[in-house]
């Protein structure tokens, strides 16, 4: 039986499912066309090929396809562990034992394929320089991979090796979106009808609407609707290097915006960037991806929170607040958020998970919203294409621009400044030629 270990994911439960699902060959290619995700890790290995990858031991930590393993390789990696936990190992191991002269040659006794959990006990892998992964879900930290990571990095990192990511970092902003909203009442209305079919549905209607307001929205949408746009500085840093599990299983985000239009704020928006960093940053390149709703759409796109009751905000006011993230047992995280427009915040380590943010136990603050979503209980919403509407004011999405300076740059012209574009690459001193 397995051991209630804190130190340890504790979500076994869901592995039969979990590792099922990145068993498949399509779900691996969902992740190999993401071409903004799959060529920033390339750039970030090949760029650091000579200071991190050559002659180096490698590990990727849930290798999938292998497609990290096969990039180390191209950079020169001397020998690379792919440990895979699911079924998709064999497959990798297929691709990897057909290399010869004709395929892959390159590929020839580099790379050793670990059918395991990097979590078993008594792995037959040594330390090693670099360690690679992808384990990364949406809103940075949905399926709780980064936990493995940060184990992989405790067990089996050499003092001062590299880690591919190094960092990330999370985004959180205001926004406005009346359609979503009124979609998703729409919905929980539905349970309001006294006759369908003869049946009273209205018992139901209070659960709908939880149900509809709790579930997280995953999708790519306009950047035109943020009330505020958080720069680097509101964003809230994973270090990977020097995060501790524990830390990872509890994240307590602060936030404080300034609304830069007057309008209504539907909920919290949330995305990430990811920072791929040699350890001396002067000495090779660091790699940056953007996930923000400005920048190209990756597979993780963005997430929003949605309050039951929009705020109504005016430009120049502060939101403050916090979100807070504890895991749960669904390899995914309960989400608390609160967020209000005058200084009665309350501290974030006094959450009374029992009743935070249940309509039928909160004050009726009319300047505060709080809320709770199951990060995994996620639901889509594709239904904006970028580039539609280039000429779009901030007024056709019900937001009002400040006359005169007391409003802060164009949401646009400063989503766009802040992440030019989803991959965004520093080359320092002495490998500058090796950019190819
Ligand atoms: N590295 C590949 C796949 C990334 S998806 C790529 O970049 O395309 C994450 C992979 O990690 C999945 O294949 C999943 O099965 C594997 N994985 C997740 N948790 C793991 C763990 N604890 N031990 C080993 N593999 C794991």
């Amino acid at each position: 039986m397995a051991s209630k270990d804190s130190s340890k994911p504790g979500v076994e439960h869901r592995d039969p499912q979990y590792f099922g699902y990145y068993a498949m060959l399509q779900h691996q290619q969902n992740m190999l066309q993401d071409t903004v995700r799959t060529s920033t890790y390339r750039s970030s290995i090949l760029l650091n090929g000579p200071k991190c990858f050559q002659g180096k031991t490698v590990m990727d930590v849930g290798a999938g396809s292998g497609i990290l393993s096969y990039f180390a390789v191209q950079a020169g990696a001397d020998k690379v562990y792919a440990v895979e936990a699911s079924g998709m190992a064999k497959k990798m191991k297929k691709l990897v034992d057909s290399a010869d002269e004709k395929h892959n040659p390159f590929l020839s006794n580099k790379i050793k394929v670990v059918n395991a959990k990097i979590e078993d006990p008594d792995l037959d892998i040594p330390k090693v320089d670099t360690i690679i992964s992808e384990p990364i879900g949406v809103l940075l930290f949905h399926e709780r991979m980064l936990e493995s990571y940060i184990h992989a990095r405790d067990m089996y990192l050499k003092p001062g090796g590299a880690m591919f990511p190094s960092s990330g970092s999370i985004f959180l902003a205001p926004f406005t979106d009346a359609t979503l909203w009124t979609e998703t009442m729409a919905k929980a209305r539905f349970w309001e009808q006294p006759s369908f079919y003869g049946i009273d549905l209205t018992s139901l209607y209070k659960d709908a609407r939880d149900e509809m307001f709790g579930m997280p929205v995953v999708g790519h949408f306009d950047p035109r609707n943020l009330i505020a746009t958080p720069t680097v500085i509101d964003a809230y840093n994973v270090d990977f290097a020097t995060v501790t599990i524990p830390e990872l299983q509890d994240l307590v985000m602060p936030f404080e915006w300034t609304a830069g239009y007057t309008g209504l704020m539907h909920g919290v928006a949330g995305w990430f960037n990811l920072e791929f960093a040699p350890p001396d940053k002067d000495i090779g390149t660091t790699v940056f991806m953007s996930t923000s709703p400005a920048a190209d759409r990756t597979h993780w796109q963005q997430v929003r929170f949605l309050f039951r009751e929009p705020l109504a905000v005016n430009a120049t006011q502060k939101i403050k607040g916090w979100m807070r993230a504890i895991i749960n047992d669904m390899r995914s995280y309960t989400i608390y958020v609160e967020v209000s427009l005058q200084d009665d915040v309350t501290d974030p380590s006094k959450l009374d998970r029992a009743t935070f943010g249940d309509p039928q136990k909160e004050d009726g603050n009319a300047l505060r919203r709080r809320g709770r979503w199951e990060l995994h209980e996620q639901t889509y919403n594709y239904s904006f294409t970028p580039g539609l509407m280039p000429d779009h004011k901030p007024e056709y999405s019900c937001l009002y621009e400040p006359e005169g300076q007391l409003g802060i740059a164009h949401m646009d012209e400063a989503a766009a400044g802040a992440t030019p574009s989803a991959m965004d690459i520093q080359v320092m001193d002495e490998y500058e030629g090796f950019v190819n």
